[in-house]
């Protein structure tokens, strides 16, 4: 180990290579190459293989990356691979687009000055390299089950479910109202942070494995979660969560004031290939304000870059120090001319039929509230107006109303309308039905709704097979 590990002290932390922001500033490519098989292993070869791995302990999954750091450094690829797909459902996209500043790398332990282990890309190095050699497979059971299971929605929490229960032999059907599988993945994530194809291939994956694929299927419209639920021995509910927050401001019915998801599906559609009717969620030429600090806003400044945008500015209430979205993204948008206007909030829009112009104030930022982060404050007297064609709203997503959708009411939500589920088994308030995901946690993280879907999972396959000795019992007796 001497030999192949702990060479953080001699060897620099290196990214692989990213292409130049004046050539990713006009296509939607992926921005980042992937390592080469020698550069790999020397990353790999920087981890300190210390006593205890915080790295591990902050990956909601609790990826066992030290040991395959390890066998990256030594070469053993298709080891390191099995290892990371034991924990992970789908590690070429969590090694893709996970905040590995907040998660992973921002709690490695190598000595501060050194910089951590790039731990992300060595992940996507690992499965990407799986997958062209031909080392990842579809789920194929040992043995069939006779019972099978609903999920409603095909994202993230959906599919790492679908791929887990399946694994253990129950007929799988997943339902969704798109019409392509991988939800957020595909309509939501630009393709410059996750090619769709990548998505493609593990939905082919799944389908090849026998799980059974209902798109353009929508409960609530199609058919209530009682007659999914008649249908199925269990359901999982995996929606994710779709209301934007609102915003009211004067003058915000103007034109050209579209919510980000909106926009967001558009430009993954055209890239696509679909087409796109509405003209109004395109940002070439325009002056774009986009309103918000997370991901979202950042996938937003980023994509009018793509499109031809003559200047792109996002407005935060907050500072850079207090942002939600990934440093690394705040740092690629700067790179590719996004203008960042902190501490400022919007007040509202002015504009004839459609919008001219942002009227925005500064923000000073106050006392830490209960959770600790500071109360933003109007300064007095310090508005100002930003020139504006296109103003693209980023403020997060609500939970829609479940109970109502589903036609279900004693489906029990919380009170910022996500679905309760038992912290264990991720089951609902309704025999049978579990959920996992946004939907239950509110807007997160794809690495969080893989989580669920393992857990849910593991829930159903322990309320199935005490479903199945119960019946059999019955049956003896
Ligand atoms: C623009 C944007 C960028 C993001 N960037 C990142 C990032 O870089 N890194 C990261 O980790 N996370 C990111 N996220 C968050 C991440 O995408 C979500 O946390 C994750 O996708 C949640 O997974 P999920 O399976 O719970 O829900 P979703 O991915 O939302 O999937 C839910 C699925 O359910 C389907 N559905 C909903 N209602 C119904 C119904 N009634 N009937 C049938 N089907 C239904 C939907 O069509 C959808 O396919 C981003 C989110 C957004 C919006
Ligand atoms: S899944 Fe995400 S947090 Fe976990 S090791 Fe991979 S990149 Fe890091």
């Amino acid at each position: 180990m001497g030999q192949k590990l702990l060479k953080f002290v001699s060897v620099e932390q290196e990214m692989p290579d990213k292409r130049p922001a004046e050539e990713r500033r006009h296509d939607f490519a992926e921005i980042y190459a992937r390592f080469d098989p020698e550069a790999a292993e020397t990353q790999a070869s920087r981890c300190s293989q210390c006593g205890v791995p915080f790295c591990q302990v902050h990956c909601p999954l609790h990826n066992n990356i030290p040991d395959w750091l390890m066998l990256t450094a030594e070469g053993r690829l298709e080891e390191a691979y099995e290892l990371s797909a034991a924990t992970n459902n789908f590690p070429e996209i969590c090694g893709r687009i996970c905040p590995q500043d907040r998660l992973c790398e921002g709690n490695c332990v190598i000595e501060k000055g050194f910089s951590s282990v790039t731990i992300g890309s060595v992940e996507k190095f690992i499965t990407d390299t799986a997958w062209e050699r031909g080392w990842v497979k579809p789920p194929k059971p040992v043995r069939e089950h006779g019972q099978s299971v609903g999920i409603i929605g095909a994202g993230p929490a959906g599919l790492a479910a679908a791929e887990q229960l399946r694994r253990k032999g129950y007929q799988v059907h997943i339902y969704d109202r798109y019409d392509r599988v991988g939800g957020l993945l595909v309509y939501g994530i630009p393709n410059f942070k996750l090619d769709k194809k990548i998505v493609a291939r593990r939905h082919k994956l799944l389908a090849d494995g026998g799980v059974v694929f209902h798109c353009n299927y929508e409960i609530g419209r199609d058919a209530t979660l009682r007659e999914i639920k008649r249908s199925h021995d269990a359901v999982l509910i995996a929606t994710g969560v779709y209301q934007a927050k609102p915003l009211e401001a004067p003058g915000i019915g103007l034109g050209n004031i579209v919510q980000a998801l909106d926009y967001l599906t558009a430009s993954n559609r055209r890239g696509l290939g679909d087409p796109v009717s509405e003209t109004g969620l395109d940002a070439a030429g325009k002056r774009v304000v986009v309103i918000g600090g997370g991901d979202t806003a950042m996938d937003c400044v980023r994509t009018a870059i793509r499109q031809g945008a003559t200047s792109v500015k996002c407005l935060y209430r907050r500072d850079r120090k207090n942002m939600p979205g990934s440093q690394r993204e705040v740092a690629h948008a700067e790179e590719e001319g996004v203008e960042f206007v902190w501490l400022s909030g919007p007040q509202g829009f002015a504009g004839k039929d459609v919008v001219q112009s942002v009227l925005a104030h500064r923000i000073h930022l106050g006392v830490g509230d209960a959770s600790g982060r500071h109360t933003p404050q109007v300064v007095p007297d310090s508005q100002f107006s930003l020139d504006a064609d296109l103003v693209i709203l980023a403020l997060g997503f609500d939970a829609e109303d479940m109970p109502k959708l589903f036609d279900e009411p004693d489906l029990e939500v919380t009170r910022w309308g996500t679905i309760t589920a038992d912290a264990k088994s991720l089951m609902t308030s309704i025999d049978g039905v579990f959920a996992a995901g946004d939907i239950v946690r509110g807007a997160s993280l794809v690495v969080w709704a893989v989580r669920d879907g393992r857990v849910a999972a593991n829930g159903i396959a322990k309320y199935l097979a005490a479903r199945a000795r119960q019946a059999s019992s019955l049956a003896a007796e």
